[in-house]
């Protein structure tokens, strides 16, 4: 029900008339609320203009499409995973990941994968943001926790031992936000362990 975020791919074919979309001509997407999250609309100006509806957007913006093409693997792998990374946390639909999210999904921002189309206040007055990817064009529709600047490098700091592998998705999950938490299971237990009764 209170999905926090959604991926959706771009189509290939227009949403409207269901022709092929032409490789670097303008798109027009759109996503429209659904019960259960987002659908998405590509669509060829043209149609979107002269299409009658009677619903409203949840976001709207021009594009251009770009017909898939098979990657050459030279690209830096650290890009395609922080791109992994962030599908499968989104796949995951996990509320106490979604700072780990958000930040990932500005990094992915700041280094050019993903580009900021929307940003949505609710009547809740949440912020959810519409990022798609430049290459793939999919869609993510993600919660602004709205962090404290002086939450964010240790969020950040999630996400780099996400993307280094010296943390696991759980691992990461089960940490508070505050930061840097003593470090466990080195030496004496814990003054507040479980007093022991007679
Ligand atoms: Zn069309």
């Amino acid at each position: 029900m209170s999905q926090e975020w959604n991926i959706k791919s771009r189509g290939h074919v227009c949403t409207i008339c269901g022709k092929p979309l032409v490789d670097k001509a303008p798109v027009v997407s759109a996503l429209r609320e659904t019960a259960s999250g987002y659908d998405r609309y590509d669509c060829h100006p043209e149609c979107w203009k002269t299409q009658e509806r009677d619903w409203e957007p949840f976001s709207v913006w021009d594009g251009v499409y770009l017909a898939p093409v098979k990657e050459p693997k030279s690209e830096p792998v650290k890009k395609e995973d922080a791109g992994e990374l962030l599908r499968q946390l989104i796949a995951l639909d996990d509320p106490a990941m979604q700072n780990v999210v958000y930040v990932l999904a500005v990094m992915l921002e700041r280094s050019k994968i993903l580009v900021e189309r929307d940003a949505k206040t609710l009547e809740d007055s949440t912020i959810r943001r519409v990022y798609e990817d430049r290459k793939q064009g999919d869609t993510f529709v993600i919660l602004d926790p709205r962090l404290r600047l002086e939450n964010i490098a240790g969020v950040q700091q999630q996400v780099v031992a996400l993307l280094s592998g010296t943390k696991t998705l759980g691992e990461v999950a089960g940490e508070d936000e505050s930061p840097a938490a003593p470090q466990e299971g080195a030496g004496s237990p814990p003054d507040e362990a479980q007093p022991e009764t007679a």
